[in-house]
């Protein structure tokens, strides 16, 4: 099997569920935390003694909030990483943090603990769009958290924004991408709003209560916010993706690339390849029943073997999520053939990419491949 060199870790716990969230994130139980770190360490700990790992190239904290986490506990958490596992010295070590809990003295425990990008949650600066998304943070908090990551040394900050906001203009959302840019960060990620079936915000547009966005109006704002950012200096190198020179995200380019990923915690997924093979598989998703299996070391909940064809279609889909694209594998020629014709993606030497419209129409590419 080709070891893994990148980690995700999940941390499930948020302060209150966001009325758009589809994650394996709950609101409430603050206090499994502790119990909730101690199955993580069993975990990790059988993941490495069964397992191929190579030093590690990136490691992920993400959720969920990890940043709701009590200082003592993320660092016992970034220690038990580093004590379980090789970390290359300039590893990717990334955590997601909400501005709502994030403060000086949990910022000095993940510089401490090796943590040297924070992704922050920002979503939006417009009270409005924030109000739809029922997030408890506002634009004020974001700034005050920046400030603070900053003094606190951290000089990799990447920050989450959402667009096609029900009742969101394009100049309200084009405001919110220079407050955003005002606050100097090194990577953007803009993500356009899904409604997803079992979530509040998916029930309120069935019962009328938002209304739905038209599409248009969605590719204005990317489009609009893609303008300004490179006008920023930022490269646009995957969907929803943007960053300054050198500061891509090693973590998410691993998976973009297929590469190994091990999975940690509760509904983590993990990836692996041997040869030919490929296969994932998926924890537990639910925390109290997610420790209570890992006690038992039974916290993989299924697995499923990817046939060649299947791996392949996924490696060439996730591969045509990034500017750069990839060689492509063989048995793709008619549909690769048919997207160009549609002007979605283009051949350069042995590599093929998704062109500015086929970045912008993934889901077009994916569908035509998968
Ligand atoms: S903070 Fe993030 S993970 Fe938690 S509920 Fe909100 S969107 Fe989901």
């Amino acid at each position: 099997m080709r070891p893994f060199a990148h980690l995700y870790v999940h941390v499930p716990f948020c302060r209150h569920k966001c009325g758009y969230c589809d994650f394996n994130a709950y609101a409430g139980m603050d206090r499994l935390m502790e119990g909730y770190q101690e199955a993580l360490e069993l975990e990790l700990e059988r993941a490495r003694d069964r397992l191929p790992f190579a030093p590690l190239r990136t490691v992920y904290f993400g959720g969920g909030t990890p940043s709701l986490l009590p200082a003592e506990l993320a660092a016992r958490m970034l220690a038990h990483v580093r004590a379980t596992f090789e970390v290359e010295l300039n590893a990717e070590i990334t955590l997601e943090a909400n501005p709502a809990s994030t403060d000086a003295a949990k910022l000095d425990s993940w510089r401490e603990g090796g943590v040297n990008r924070l992704s922050l949650g920002v979503q939006g600066f417009d009270p409005r769009a924030l109000a739809v998304l029922e997030r408890r943070s506002d634009g004020r908090q974001a700034e005050q958290a920046e400030r603070a990551a900053r003094a606190a040394g951290f000089d990799n900050l990447s920050l989450d924004l959402i667009y096609a906001v029900p009742y969101q203009t394009t100049s309200s959302w084009l405001e919110t991408v220079h407050r955003a840019l005002a606050l100097e960060p090194e990577h953007v990620s803009c993500y356009c709003l899904g409604f997803e079936e079992g979530t509040l915000l998916h029930r309120r547009r069935e019962r009328g209560l938002v209304p739905e966005v038209d599409p248009d109006l969605a590719w204005e704002q990317l489009d609009a916010a893609d303008r300004v950012l490179a006008d920023s200096g930022f490269e646009r190198y995957e969907v929803s993706s943007w960053a300054r020179a050198g500061r891509r995200s090693q973590h998410n380019s691993a998976y973009w690339a297929c590469r190994p990923v091990y999975g940690a915690g509760a509904g983590a997924h993990s990836y692996a390849t041997d040869g030919d093979r490929a296969w994932r598989w998926w924890n537990v998703a639910r925390p109290r029943e997610y420790m209570a299996a890992a006690r038992a070391a039974r916290e993989e909940a299924d697995r499923e073997e990817l046939g060649a064809r299947q791996a392949d279609a996924e490696r060439l889909m996730l591969g045509l999520r990034t500017r750069a694209g990839l060689e492509p594998p063989a048995g793709f020629e008619t549909e690769i053939g048919e997207l160009e014709q549609l002007g979605l993606l283009e051949r350069l030497d042995l590599r093929v990419r998704p062109t500015r419209r086929g970045l912008d129409l993934h889901n077009q590419v994916a569908l035509a491949v998968l």
